[in-house]
């Protein structure tokens, strides 16, 4: 059964991640920024947390260029067992660190359920990776957790199972619930994944849930992130997640993505025009 609401079937039983009138929005603070309000969320950093030099290299350079928040995988998903599987709790306070230097709050993976307490014990924010998107006893865990979570749209999910898959959150009583379009699959093979930037716009007309884009996964490629991220920005997103390393070339993970210090400061001035452009600001 579905109800029209601006002209978008949205399915009854997701209720509590449905829009219930035009102005309805959650904005999240996390530090100084107010994640779904007119500012623009900008996140950071590796794909995963290295060593403590990288760390540190990573975190000033993102916030110089004016990113408010630090990302970095201590707990990485990754596609077979022999590449590198993170830090663990090492990375988590290598992270703690780079927080402890520059000021930046930080979000980062949480894989499974049991790591739940430990995570929430160093992170600002908990990521739920897109291959977890319907880990639903890791959702239910970080709905009783006190962060907010940054919930990833699995690469072959829809809209309303990835909102379903944001309910299960909200349902456990965590109101702070940020979506991140991070592309899909499809039959393209000149990108790591298609991103899927109606992203914004479908779910600022469904939800009142924050929403960012990440190009970063979204493209696999370093010269497409920037273009992807104006794109983002102008159709509407609350946010972006760009992947930096100090050294892309050195990366452990997703090197072929992720932009050094100089480029990203480049895309941050790049985005400057069209942030205002679309009556929003840093
Ligand atoms: C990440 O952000 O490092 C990550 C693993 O992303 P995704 O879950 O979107 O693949
Ligand atoms: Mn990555």
């Amino acid at each position: 059964m579905v109800i029209q609401m601006c002209s978008l079937p949205i399915p009854t039983k997701i209720r509590l991640a449905i829009k219930n009138r035009e102005s309805h929005k959650t904005i999240i603070r996390v530090n100084d920024v107010n994640i779904g309000s007119d500012e623009i969320a900008v996140m950071a950093g590796p794909c995963s947390v290295e060593s403590m030099d990288q760390m540190i290299l990573a975190a000033h350079a993102v916030k110089e260029a004016g990113a408010q928040i630090l990302r970095g995988g201590a707990y990485k998903p990754r596609t077979n067992p022999y590449s590198f599987q993170g830090l663990g709790k090492k990375g988590l306070e290598l992270l703690a660190l780079a927080r402890d230097e520059t000021g930046l709050p930080i979000v980062t993976e949480v894989m499974s359920p049991e790591d739940v307490e430990l995570v929430e014990a160093y992170a600002d924010i908990l990521q739920i990776g897109s291959r977890n998107m319907q880990n639903f006893p890791l959702l239910k865990k970080v709905g009783r957790a006190n962060k907010p979570v940054l919930l990833k749209r699995g690469m072959s999910a829809t809209f309303n199972e990835w909102l379903g898959c944001a309910e299960y959150i909200l349902n456990e009583g965590n109101p702070d619930v940020i979506l991140c379009e991070r592309g899909i699959r499809t039959f393209e093979q000149m990108t790591r994944n298609t991103l899927d930037i109606s992203a914004a716009p479908i779910i600022h007309q469904i939800s009142h849930l924050p929403v960012i884009i990440d190009p970063s996964h979204g493209t696999g490629t370093r010269s497409l992130v920037e273009p992807m991220a104006k794109a983002a920005i102008a159709a509407g997103a609350d946010g972006i997640m760009i992947e930096v390393h100090p050294h892309p070339d050195e990366a452990l993970c997703d090197g072929a993505q992720s932009l050094s210090p100089d480029e990203f400061q480049s895309l941050m001035k790049g985005i400057e025009p069209i942030i205002i452009a679309v009556n929003r600001r840093l």
